[in-house]
Protein backbone atom coordinates (compact mmCIF):
# COMPACT_ATOMS: atom_id res chain seq x y z
CA UNK A 1 0.00 0.00 0.00
CA UNK A 2 0.92 3.60 -1.27
CA UNK A 3 2.94 5.71 2.23
CA UNK A 4 0.30 7.80 3.37
CA UNK A 5 -2.71 6.15 2.20
CA UNK A 6 -5.47 5.16 5.02
CA UNK A 7 -4.86 1.58 3.95
CA UNK A 8 -1.56 1.19 4.43
CA UNK A 9 -0.65 -1.65 6.76
CA UNK A 10 0.75 -0.67 10.03
CA UNK A 11 2.97 -3.52 12.24
CA UNK A 12 2.86 -3.48 16.06
CA UNK A 13 5.06 -6.18 17.63
CA UNK A 14 3.83 -7.96 21.04
CA UNK A 15 6.62 -7.46 23.34
CA UNK A 16 6.51 -10.74 24.43
CA UNK A 17 5.16 -13.88 23.53
CA UNK A 18 2.95 -16.69 24.83
CA UNK A 19 3.74 -19.59 23.13
CA UNK A 20 6.13 -21.29 25.55
CA UNK A 21 3.05 -21.01 27.56
CA UNK A 22 1.19 -23.32 25.11
CA UNK A 23 1.11 -27.30 25.47
CA UNK A 24 0.52 -28.37 21.41
CA UNK A 25 0.18 -31.60 22.53
CA UNK A 26 -3.47 -30.99 23.61
CA UNK A 27 -4.91 -28.61 22.14
CA UNK A 28 -8.70 -28.11 22.28
CA UNK A 29 -10.31 -26.39 19.34
CA UNK A 30 -10.38 -22.59 19.17
CA UNK A 31 -9.48 -21.93 22.66
CA UNK A 32 -5.84 -20.40 22.65
CA UNK A 33 -4.90 -17.63 20.08
CA UNK A 34 -1.60 -16.56 18.85
CA UNK A 35 0.18 -13.09 20.14
CA UNK A 36 -0.88 -10.73 16.92
CA UNK A 37 -4.32 -9.91 14.70
CA UNK A 38 -5.10 -7.96 12.37
CA UNK A 39 -7.95 -5.43 12.49
CA UNK A 40 -9.29 -2.57 10.48
CA UNK A 41 -12.16 -0.08 10.91
CA UNK A 42 -14.67 1.54 8.61
CA UNK A 43 -15.74 4.30 9.05
CA UNK A 44 -17.07 7.53 6.93
CA UNK A 45 -17.45 5.17 3.82
CA UNK A 46 -14.40 3.57 3.72
CA UNK A 47 -12.18 1.11 5.49
CA UNK A 48 -9.04 2.78 7.16
CA UNK A 49 -5.82 2.20 8.87
CA UNK A 50 -5.74 -1.65 8.73
CA UNK A 51 -2.85 -2.84 11.53
CA UNK A 52 -1.65 -6.01 12.90
CA UNK A 53 -1.14 -5.40 16.62
CA UNK A 54 -0.69 -7.78 19.83
CA UNK A 55 -3.65 -10.00 20.19
CA UNK A 56 -5.94 -8.11 22.86
CA UNK A 57 -9.64 -7.69 24.41
CA UNK A 58 -11.55 -4.72 21.94
CA UNK A 59 -13.60 -2.14 23.51
CA UNK A 60 -17.08 -1.66 22.38
CA UNK A 61 -20.11 0.49 22.95
CA UNK A 62 -23.37 -1.54 24.88
CA UNK A 63 -24.93 -0.26 22.00
CA UNK A 64 -23.01 -1.20 19.11
CA UNK A 65 -25.08 -2.95 16.75
CA UNK A 66 -23.70 -5.88 16.38
CA UNK A 67 -24.78 -7.38 19.89
CA UNK A 68 -28.48 -5.93 18.97
CA UNK A 69 -28.81 -6.97 15.63
CA UNK A 70 -26.44 -9.48 15.22
CA UNK A 71 -24.57 -7.94 12.06
CA UNK A 72 -21.81 -10.14 12.11
CA UNK A 73 -19.89 -12.49 9.27
CA UNK A 74 -17.13 -14.40 9.89
CA UNK A 75 -14.60 -17.14 7.70
CA UNK A 76 -12.55 -19.99 8.75
CA UNK A 77 -9.32 -21.44 6.98
CA UNK A 78 -6.42 -22.85 7.36
CA UNK A 79 -2.34 -22.35 7.38
CA UNK A 80 -0.26 -25.71 7.12
CA UNK A 81 3.27 -25.62 7.42
CA UNK A 82 5.25 -27.96 5.53
CA UNK A 83 8.76 -30.44 6.05
CA UNK A 84 10.69 -27.47 5.13
CA UNK A 85 8.87 -25.14 7.13
CA UNK A 86 7.10 -23.06 4.52
CA UNK A 87 3.76 -21.99 5.07
CA UNK A 88 0.46 -22.34 3.05
CA UNK A 89 -2.79 -21.74 2.42
CA UNK A 90 -5.45 -23.41 1.02
CA UNK A 91 -7.22 -21.80 -1.39
CA UNK A 92 -8.24 -18.70 0.89
CA UNK A 93 -9.00 -16.40 -2.38
CA UNK A 94 -12.37 -18.78 -1.70
CA UNK A 95 -12.40 -17.81 1.69
CA UNK A 96 -12.37 -14.07 0.98
CA UNK A 97 -14.90 -14.06 -1.78
CA UNK A 98 -16.95 -15.77 0.40
CA UNK A 99 -16.79 -13.43 3.02
CA UNK A 100 -17.62 -10.89 1.17
CA UNK A 101 -20.65 -13.03 -0.24
CA UNK A 102 -21.68 -13.06 3.26
CA UNK A 103 -20.95 -9.28 3.70
CA UNK A 104 -22.88 -8.25 1.34
CA UNK A 105 -26.36 -10.11 2.55
CA UNK A 106 -25.58 -8.58 5.67
CA UNK A 107 -25.62 -5.07 4.22
CA UNK A 108 -22.05 -4.50 5.51
CA UNK A 109 -19.34 -3.29 3.43
CA UNK A 110 -17.45 -5.53 1.52
CA UNK A 111 -13.54 -5.96 2.22
CA UNK A 112 -10.57 -5.35 0.02
CA UNK A 113 -8.70 -7.62 -1.75
CA UNK A 114 -5.28 -6.64 -1.38
CA UNK A 115 -5.52 -5.25 2.28
CA UNK A 116 -7.20 -8.74 3.37
CA UNK A 117 -3.96 -10.87 1.70
CA UNK A 118 -1.31 -8.02 2.55
CA UNK A 119 -2.46 -7.79 6.22
CA UNK A 120 -2.81 -11.73 6.89
CA UNK A 121 0.76 -12.57 5.30
CA UNK A 122 1.92 -9.92 7.93
CA UNK A 123 0.47 -11.82 10.06
CA UNK A 124 1.16 -15.38 9.62
CA UNK A 125 4.54 -14.01 9.29
CA UNK A 126 4.70 -12.61 12.44
CA UNK A 127 3.07 -15.96 14.07
CA UNK A 128 4.52 -18.59 12.32
CA UNK A 129 6.00 -19.84 14.78
CA UNK A 130 2.56 -21.03 16.10
CA UNK A 131 1.88 -23.08 12.67
CA UNK A 132 3.19 -26.40 13.88
CA UNK A 133 5.07 -28.70 11.56
CA UNK A 134 3.52 -32.70 11.10
CA UNK A 135 0.09 -33.99 9.11
CA UNK A 136 -2.65 -33.09 11.50
CA UNK A 137 -1.02 -29.59 12.66
CA UNK A 138 -2.58 -26.34 11.36
CA UNK A 139 -3.54 -22.81 12.12
CA UNK A 140 -7.23 -22.20 12.22
CA UNK A 141 -7.71 -18.79 10.87
CA UNK A 142 -10.70 -16.51 11.87
CA UNK A 143 -11.56 -13.76 9.57
CA UNK A 144 -14.48 -11.73 10.87
CA UNK A 145 -16.42 -8.31 10.72
CA UNK A 146 -18.87 -6.89 12.99
CA UNK A 147 -20.81 -3.94 12.96
CA UNK A 148 -19.04 -1.57 15.81
CA UNK A 149 -21.34 1.79 15.63
CA UNK A 150 -23.46 2.81 18.63
CA UNK A 151 -26.69 3.12 18.91
CA UNK A 152 -30.04 0.61 18.86
CA UNK A 153 -31.66 2.03 15.80
CA UNK A 154 -32.90 -1.18 13.79
CA UNK A 155 -30.61 -0.05 10.48
CA UNK A 156 -27.41 -1.25 9.13
CA UNK A 157 -24.45 0.35 11.06
CA UNK A 158 -22.16 3.02 9.52
CA UNK A 159 -19.22 1.86 10.87
CA UNK A 160 -17.48 -1.79 11.18
CA UNK A 161 -14.39 -3.66 12.60
CA UNK A 162 -13.40 -6.51 10.42
CA UNK A 163 -10.47 -8.72 12.45
CA UNK A 164 -8.16 -11.71 11.80
CA UNK A 165 -7.42 -13.87 14.76
CA UNK A 166 -6.02 -17.27 14.65
CA UNK A 167 -5.58 -20.72 16.74
CA UNK A 168 -3.15 -23.26 16.59
CA UNK A 169 -5.43 -26.91 15.51
CA UNK A 170 -4.95 -30.08 15.70
CA UNK A 171 -8.23 -31.89 14.63
CA UNK A 172 -11.95 -30.50 15.46
CA UNK A 173 -13.83 -33.25 16.46
CA UNK A 174 -12.22 -36.28 18.47
CA UNK A 175 -14.49 -39.19 19.15
CA UNK A 176 -17.27 -40.70 16.71
CA UNK A 177 -19.63 -38.49 15.29
CA UNK A 178 -23.45 -39.75 14.84
CA UNK A 179 -25.90 -37.42 13.33
CA UNK A 180 -29.30 -37.29 13.28
CA UNK A 181 -31.30 -36.18 10.26
CA UNK A 182 -33.88 -32.85 11.09
CA UNK A 183 -37.01 -33.23 11.40
CA UNK A 184 -38.47 -30.61 13.26
CA UNK A 185 -35.83 -27.03 13.59
CA UNK A 186 -34.80 -25.76 10.63
CA UNK A 187 -30.81 -23.97 9.87
CA UNK A 188 -31.95 -22.10 7.15
CA UNK A 189 -34.90 -21.02 4.70
CA UNK A 190 -35.49 -19.95 1.13
CA UNK A 191 -34.38 -16.76 0.87
CA UNK A 192 -32.57 -16.25 3.95
CA UNK A 193 -28.98 -16.54 5.14
CA UNK A 194 -27.85 -20.16 4.90
CA UNK A 195 -25.26 -19.73 2.50
CA UNK A 196 -23.62 -16.50 4.47
CA UNK A 197 -21.50 -17.29 7.65
CA UNK A 198 -23.65 -15.08 9.44
CA UNK A 199 -22.41 -15.48 12.49
CA UNK A 200 -26.67 -15.80 13.84
CA UNK A 201 -26.93 -19.14 11.23
CA UNK A 202 -24.41 -20.87 14.37
CA UNK A 203 -26.47 -19.36 17.69
CA UNK A 204 -29.51 -20.68 16.01
CA UNK A 205 -27.93 -24.04 16.00
CA UNK A 206 -27.06 -24.30 19.57
CA UNK A 207 -30.60 -25.36 21.23
CA UNK A 208 -31.63 -28.27 18.61
CA UNK A 209 -28.13 -29.64 18.91
CA UNK A 210 -28.03 -29.80 22.48
CA UNK A 211 -31.48 -31.97 22.28
CA UNK A 212 -29.96 -33.68 19.90
CA UNK A 213 -26.74 -34.38 22.32
CA UNK A 214 -28.92 -35.32 24.95
CA UNK A 215 -30.14 -38.21 22.23
CA UNK A 216 -26.65 -39.61 21.57
CA UNK A 217 -25.71 -37.63 18.62
CA UNK A 218 -23.10 -34.92 18.04
CA UNK A 219 -24.55 -33.25 14.97
CA UNK A 220 -27.58 -32.37 13.08
CA UNK A 221 -27.66 -33.27 9.54
CA UNK A 222 -30.44 -30.28 8.09
CA UNK A 223 -33.04 -31.05 6.25
CA UNK A 224 -34.88 -28.44 4.01
CA UNK A 225 -37.21 -26.26 5.76
CA UNK A 226 -40.31 -26.88 3.31
CA UNK A 227 -40.51 -30.43 3.85
CA UNK A 228 -37.92 -31.95 5.63
CA UNK A 229 -37.35 -34.52 3.07
CA UNK A 230 -34.61 -33.48 1.48
CA UNK A 231 -30.91 -33.61 2.91
CA UNK A 232 -28.67 -30.70 3.04
CA UNK A 233 -25.66 -29.89 5.73
CA UNK A 234 -24.23 -30.15 8.60
CA UNK A 235 -24.15 -27.66 11.16
CA UNK A 236 -20.18 -26.68 9.71
CA UNK A 237 -19.81 -29.41 7.37
CA UNK A 238 -21.29 -29.93 3.90
CA UNK A 239 -22.33 -33.80 3.66
CA UNK A 240 -21.65 -36.73 1.53
CA UNK A 241 -23.63 -39.64 0.90
CA UNK A 242 -21.66 -42.98 -0.75
CA UNK A 243 -24.38 -44.84 -2.22
CA UNK A 244 -22.89 -48.02 -3.50
CA UNK A 245 -19.44 -46.54 -5.20
CA UNK A 246 -21.30 -43.47 -5.74
CA UNK A 247 -21.59 -40.05 -4.21
CA UNK A 248 -24.54 -38.10 -3.67
CA UNK A 249 -24.34 -34.57 -1.91
CA UNK A 250 -27.11 -31.82 -2.57
CA UNK A 251 -26.39 -28.80 -4.49
CA UNK A 252 -25.66 -25.05 -3.00
CA UNK A 253 -28.41 -22.82 -2.87
CA UNK A 254 -29.10 -19.85 -0.70
CA UNK A 255 -29.78 -22.15 1.92
CA UNK A 256 -26.52 -24.00 1.99
CA UNK A 257 -22.58 -22.42 2.23
CA UNK A 258 -20.74 -23.18 -0.75
CA UNK A 259 -17.66 -25.15 1.15
CA UNK A 260 -14.45 -24.89 -0.16
CA UNK A 261 -13.80 -28.44 1.23
CA UNK A 262 -17.04 -30.04 -0.69
CA UNK A 263 -16.30 -28.19 -3.89
CA UNK A 264 -12.13 -29.67 -3.70
CA UNK A 265 -13.94 -33.07 -2.88
CA UNK A 266 -15.79 -32.79 -6.03
CA UNK A 267 -12.80 -32.18 -7.93
CA UNK A 268 -10.94 -34.64 -6.38
CA UNK A 269 -13.64 -37.26 -6.66
CA UNK A 270 -14.33 -36.15 -10.99
CA UNK A 271 -10.42 -36.72 -11.18
CA UNK A 272 -9.91 -40.31 -10.06
CA UNK A 273 -13.33 -41.14 -11.76
CA UNK A 274 -15.80 -41.43 -8.83
CA UNK A 275 -19.31 -40.71 -9.83
CA UNK A 276 -20.23 -37.91 -7.84
CA UNK A 277 -24.14 -36.79 -7.55
CA UNK A 278 -25.12 -33.13 -7.27
CA UNK A 279 -28.41 -32.87 -6.72
CA UNK A 280 -31.32 -33.32 -4.14
CA UNK A 281 -30.85 -36.17 -1.60
CA UNK A 282 -33.88 -37.51 -0.02
CA UNK A 283 -33.90 -39.01 3.39
CA UNK A 284 -36.30 -41.74 2.12
CA UNK A 285 -33.67 -43.28 -0.49
CA UNK A 286 -30.58 -43.07 2.12
CA UNK A 287 -32.68 -44.63 5.08
CA UNK A 288 -33.18 -47.33 2.29
CA UNK A 289 -30.43 -47.63 1.03
CA UNK A 290 -28.73 -48.31 4.69
CA UNK A 291 -31.67 -50.77 4.96
CA UNK A 292 -30.09 -52.71 2.21
CA UNK A 293 -27.07 -52.22 3.25
CA UNK A 294 -26.32 -49.67 0.07
CA UNK A 295 -25.00 -46.54 2.26
CA UNK A 296 -21.51 -47.37 2.62
CA UNK A 297 -20.72 -44.12 3.99
CA UNK A 298 -21.84 -40.93 5.06
CA UNK A 299 -19.06 -38.12 5.79
CA UNK A 300 -18.78 -33.93 6.18
CA UNK A 301 -16.45 -31.64 4.73
CA UNK A 302 -14.97 -28.62 6.08
CA UNK A 303 -12.47 -26.62 7.07
CA UNK A 304 -12.03 -27.35 10.81
CA UNK A 305 -12.21 -30.93 10.24
CA UNK A 306 -11.36 -31.69 6.61
CA UNK A 307 -13.32 -34.79 6.36
CA UNK A 308 -14.94 -36.03 9.07
CA UNK A 309 -16.29 -39.92 8.82
CA UNK A 310 -20.29 -40.05 10.56
CA UNK A 311 -20.50 -43.25 12.24
CA UNK A 312 -24.58 -43.55 12.51
CA UNK A 313 -27.48 -41.45 12.18
CA UNK A 314 -31.04 -41.73 13.71
CA UNK A 315 -34.28 -40.68 11.76
CA UNK A 316 -37.62 -40.84 13.09
CA UNK A 317 -36.97 -42.78 15.91
CA UNK A 318 -34.62 -45.39 14.27
CA UNK A 319 -30.90 -45.51 14.30
CA UNK A 320 -28.46 -46.85 11.84
CA UNK A 321 -24.71 -47.58 12.18
CA UNK A 322 -22.44 -48.05 9.34
CA UNK A 323 -19.55 -50.42 9.13
CA UNK A 324 -16.06 -49.12 8.28
CA UNK A 325 -14.87 -49.52 4.41
CA UNK A 326 -11.84 -50.76 3.52
CA UNK A 327 -11.96 -48.78 0.74
CA UNK A 328 -13.03 -46.17 2.46
CA UNK A 329 -13.53 -42.90 0.01
CA UNK A 330 -13.42 -40.37 3.52
CA UNK A 331 -9.70 -41.77 4.45
CA UNK A 332 -9.01 -41.64 0.47
CA UNK A 333 -10.25 -38.03 0.38
CA UNK A 334 -8.59 -36.61 3.37
CA UNK A 335 -5.30 -38.38 2.99
CA UNK A 336 -5.42 -36.73 -0.51
CA UNK A 337 -6.37 -32.89 0.47
CA UNK A 338 -4.08 -33.16 3.20
CA UNK A 339 -1.41 -34.27 0.72
CA UNK A 340 -2.15 -31.29 -1.01
CA UNK A 341 -2.36 -28.78 2.11
CA UNK A 342 1.23 -29.73 3.49
CA UNK A 343 2.76 -29.73 -0.05
CA UNK A 344 3.20 -33.61 -0.28
CA UNK A 345 1.51 -33.80 -3.25
CA UNK A 346 1.89 -31.90 -6.33
CA UNK A 347 -0.80 -28.77 -6.33
CA UNK A 348 -2.23 -29.87 -9.83
CA UNK A 349 -5.35 -27.51 -9.15
CA UNK A 350 -2.89 -24.51 -8.04
CA UNK A 351 -4.69 -24.91 -4.47
CA UNK A 352 -1.70 -23.88 -2.51
CA UNK A 353 -1.45 -20.56 -1.79
N1 LIG B 1 -21.39 -25.67 6.06
C1 LIG B 1 -21.36 -24.78 7.06
C2 LIG B 1 -22.66 -24.32 7.62
C3 LIG B 1 -20.14 -24.32 7.56
O1 LIG B 1 -20.10 -23.44 8.57
C4 LIG B 1 -18.94 -24.79 6.99
C5 LIG B 1 -17.61 -24.32 7.52
N2 LIG B 1 -17.17 -23.17 6.87
C6 LIG B 1 -19.02 -25.70 5.92
C7 LIG B 1 -20.27 -26.12 5.49
C8 LIG B 1 -17.79 -26.18 5.24
O2 LIG B 1 -17.21 -25.16 4.47
P1 LIG B 1 -15.64 -25.14 4.18
O3 LIG B 1 -15.31 -26.42 3.52
O4 LIG B 1 -15.45 -23.97 3.27
O5 LIG B 1 -14.96 -24.97 5.48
Amino acid sequence: MKNGSTLQLEIEKASTSKIDSVDFDNLVFGNIFTDHMMVCDYKNGEWRNPKVMPYGPLQLEPSARVFHYGQAVFEGMKAFKDDNGEVWLFRPQENFERLNKSSKRLAIPEFPTEVFFEGLEALLNLDREWIKQGFGNSLYIRPFVIATEAGVSASPAKEYKFLIICSPAKSYYSGEVRVVFAEKFSRAANGGVGFAKAAGNYGAQFYPTNLAKEEGFQQIIWTDANTHEYLEEAGTMNIFFRVGDKLLTAPTNDRILDGVTRKSVITLAEENDITVEVRRVSVKEIVDAAKKGDLKEIFGTGTAATINPVKGFGHDGEKFELEDQEDSYAQYFKTKLMEIQYNIAEDKFGWRY
